[in-house]
């Protein structure tokens, strides 16, 4: 069999490395704190390690696959801006990780490669085309068209959280007024719940309806052909 290949997903609070195989199956997992506020440094030392502590006791690995949150470069594997990540400005992650680890190195935006996990091994399997939202603090996403994950010429095609729904809307955390994330991120969700006089809503109570929106909504049988489908991550 193909030789596995190890999985990074860098967080603010937490990053977590992974070994599985070719067909996405778990072998080695483990989780430790990002130690964000250390810096750029720190944090790949972090990466770094925990890399080593996935590694096979025999045998080889294929490939190193990391995914960061907020913009970056998938061409060159630089981290552009991280948010949670204090210092992250250029990052240059896969230049980083190629100076330790000679075998290919792939960088992604989190929301793009859970899109691609999701077609390759979850509730996308099955579907060329196909959007995946991640709703939490921020709202990211991540585009499948003909089987492929759409990047676009800087990378950023998925950044559906920033589309711009009304000018004149809310500020975002970009800078930019009335984006989808100002509106639809939990923060945007909690404070119109509060704006509304809705008492005492939690993020669970979000859980619990996008659970509710998967087993009720369909498209109308002539719009398309295709169940809809939708997996809710509680990230607990
Ligand atoms: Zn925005």
């Amino acid at each position: 069999m193909a030789d596995p290949i190890i999985g990074i997903d860098l967080g603010g609070t937490q990053l977590r490395a992974a070994l599985c195989s070719p067909d996405g199956t778990l072998l080695r997992c483990i989780k430790k704190k990002t130690r964000a506020k250390g810096g750029p440094q720190v944090v790949m030392d972090r990466v770094a390690k925990a890399i080593r502590q996935v590694w096979p006791n025999e045998g080889d690995v294929q490939a190193i696959s990391m995914v960061a949150p907020g913009p970056l470069d998938p061409f060159e594997g630089v981290v552009i801006e991280a948010p949670n990540l204090p210092g992250w400005d250029n990052v240059p992650v896969r230049d980083i990780l190629a100076q330790e680890f000679d075998r290919p190195i792939f960088v992604g935006n989190d929301a793009n490669l859970a899109a691609l996990a999701e077609h390759r091994f979850g509730a996308g399997r099955g579907f060329d085309n196909l959007i995946y939202l991640t709703i939490s603090t921020g709202v990211g996403g991540g585009i499948i068209l003909d089987g492929k994950l759409l990047l676009g010429s800087k990378g950023l095609a998925g950044e559906i959280g920033h589309m711009i729904l009304d000018p004149d809307g809310p500020i975002c955390a970009c800078g930019n007024h009335g984006c989808l994330e100002a509106y639809a991120g939990s923060t945007a969700l909690l404070r119109r719940a509060r704006e509304a006089n809705i008492p005492q809503i939690e993020t669970d109570d979000f859980i619990c309806f996008f659970k509710d929106l998967s087993r009720r909504c369909k498209f109308p049988g002539n719009l398309s052909p295709h169940p809809y489908r939708l997996s809710t991550l509680s990230g607990k």
